[in-house]
């Protein structure tokens, strides 16, 4: 579109799954992966006589997103039915909030500093899932979704390319996940998208007539169906023809769009208030601790980690992504040890840990206490950075603390010249061809002596000393 006088509009619509563990308006469980059909109930089902209860945690959780987006809450939202008929609702209709939403009028701002403005964020169920790819002919019928807890999150159409709707997307995801809101994971469906998009001429201000791509699950579909749809709608335009209001369906295989049904006929949901609920009614004191609760903010805290500790850009995001690791990450900085070391140890043999589950940051042997007595037995030369991956190892599986592990496991860096010496010797000795090739100029092999030495001394020498000593010990008898 570069060249080109239009510009693209683009608003989503996503959906996150609040992450309680359970339905909004009964207990079942949600969690991913059970049988099909085991977790559901009277409620979920919409059996006769079945009372829906609003779960208040859910209400937290969908009050923090809408907080931590800006948003106006309303001290008073509304459950309504929107119906529609669908094999994978059985009740034939879904409680959203729809004319009285918890919240409206939010903002937040893109890394470039573009401002995008919510519209609205609102409390629903989800229904169920057809699966059309287990039979060959059939589809069937997973109703365990129905009844999750989800929040709608509307955007104005403030976005402009498919690279700024990915990026609000990314801030969206780093903020729910940071504020323990949701998980966000995408492959599960916990957050789904819908992409509304159309063109203008640069400098209107008028909305064109928009399509609406559905159910858009991962952040490259979001980015592709939107690049394919605005290059769609381009070529409408240039053949002078009008874009009709269309809902469509994004194709990942084939890579392009299909239209799913026209939205002038779109249905009528026939809202109406659900009798089975009273309004949700919000004191302002709940909110007021609810907000008092947010702390600071994913953004906010980067920008101070960058600030305060002097990192990259890329550290200050992994340590921002949660306020667990955050916490842990200045609890260590706290004990006296220097941001940037602790910020290597932390992103990678710290979390290598906590991924491959030997430990969580929570675990004894990884107390923020203890990894800052093991950096400094690095920075005291007791242990190399090697031995000291060791020892970290050793401490998450057994909960010791470093210093009982490097003496059971002898891992003190040896750095007394005679020991060392003896093994430089002795690779000297053991590696003649390498050592002639070396003098005569094969400087790389400097490298495989090195190593030699090092695997000598069962990585316990000071690499440092080791460096200076061989390649004394190279030059020395050279001529
Ligand atoms: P509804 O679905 O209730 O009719 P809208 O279609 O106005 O509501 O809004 C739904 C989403 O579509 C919002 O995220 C909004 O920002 C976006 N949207 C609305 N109009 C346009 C437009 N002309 N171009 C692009 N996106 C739009
Ligand atoms: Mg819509």
């Amino acid at each position: 579109m570069k060249d080109s006088p239009l510009e693209a509009v683009i608003g989503l619509e996503v959906h996150v799954q609040l992450d309680t563990g359970r339905k909004l308006f009964c207990a079942d469980s949600t969690a991913f992966g059970a049988p099909p059909n085991t977790a559901v109930c009277p409620v979920c089902l919409g059996l006769p006589g079945a009372l829906p209860v609003l779960d208040p945690g859910a209400v937290d959780l969908a009050l923090r997103a809408a907080l931590a987006l800006d948003c106006t809450i309303h001290p008073i939202s509304i459950f309504a039915r929107k119906n529609y008929f669908y094999p994978d609702l059985p009740k034939g209709y879904q409680i959203s909030q729809f004319e009285r939403p918890l919240a409206t009028r939010g903002a937040v701002e893109l890394d470039g500093g573009r401002r995008v403005r919510i519209r609205r964020v609102h409390m629903e169920e989800d229904a169920g899932k057809s699966l059309h790819d287990r039979f060959a002919s059939a589809t069937a019928i997973d109703l365990n979704r129905t009844g999750t807890p989800l929040i709608e999150i509307v955007s104005e159409p403030d976005l402009r390319s498919p690279g700024e709707a990915r990026s609000y997307l990314q801030l969206l995801k780093r903020l729910m996940e940071y504020l323990e809101v949701s998980d966000c994971n995408m492959e599960e469906g916990s957050l789904r998208v819908d992409a509304n998009v159309s063109l203008r001429k640069k400098g209107s201000e008028r909305l064109e007539a928009s399509t609406e791509v559905k159910n858009l699950n991962s952040f490259s579909a979001v980015e592709k169906a939107l690049g394919v749809e605005i290059g769609r709608q381009t070529r409408i335009r240039a053949e002078g023809r009008a874009v009709t209001r269309q809902t469509l369906l994004w194709d990942a295989a084939g890579g392009d769009v299909r239209v799913m049904r026209d939205k002038e006929d779109s249905q009528d949901y026939r809202y109406f208030p659900d009798p089975d609920l009273p309004p949700l009614v919000l004191s302002a004191a709940r909110v007021a601790s609810l907000r008092a609760g947010l702390g600071e903010l994913p953004r906010a805290k980067r920008e101070r980690f960058r600030r305060q500790y002097e990192l990259p850009a890329y550290d200050a995001d992994v340590l921002t992504s949660s306020r667990g690791l955050a916490d842990y990450y200045e609890a260590i900085v706290a004990c006296g040890r220097q941001p940037k070391t602790v910020s290597n140890w932390v992103m990678g043999p710290v979390l290598e840990t906590v991924k491959r589950g030997i430990a969580d940051l929570s675990s004894p042997g990884l107390a923020p206490g203890r990894l800052a007595e093991l950096l400094v037995l690095v920075d005291k030369g007791t242990l190399s950075a090697t031995a000291a991956k060791t020892v970290l190892a050793g401490m998450a599986r057994s909960g010791d603390p470093p210093g009982a592990i490097v003496l059971r496991e002898g891992l003190t860096q040896v750095r007394e010249d005679q020991v060392l010496d003896r093994w430089v010797t002795e690779a000297v000795a053991a590696h003649p061809e390498a050592v002639t090739r070396y003098r005569a100029g094969e400087t790389r092999l400097f490298g495989f002596l090195m190593g030699q030495v090092m695997r000598a001394s069962g990585r316990k020498a000071d690499p440092r000393r080791v460096r200076q000593l061989l390649r004394a010990a190279l030059d020395a008898d050279a001529d």
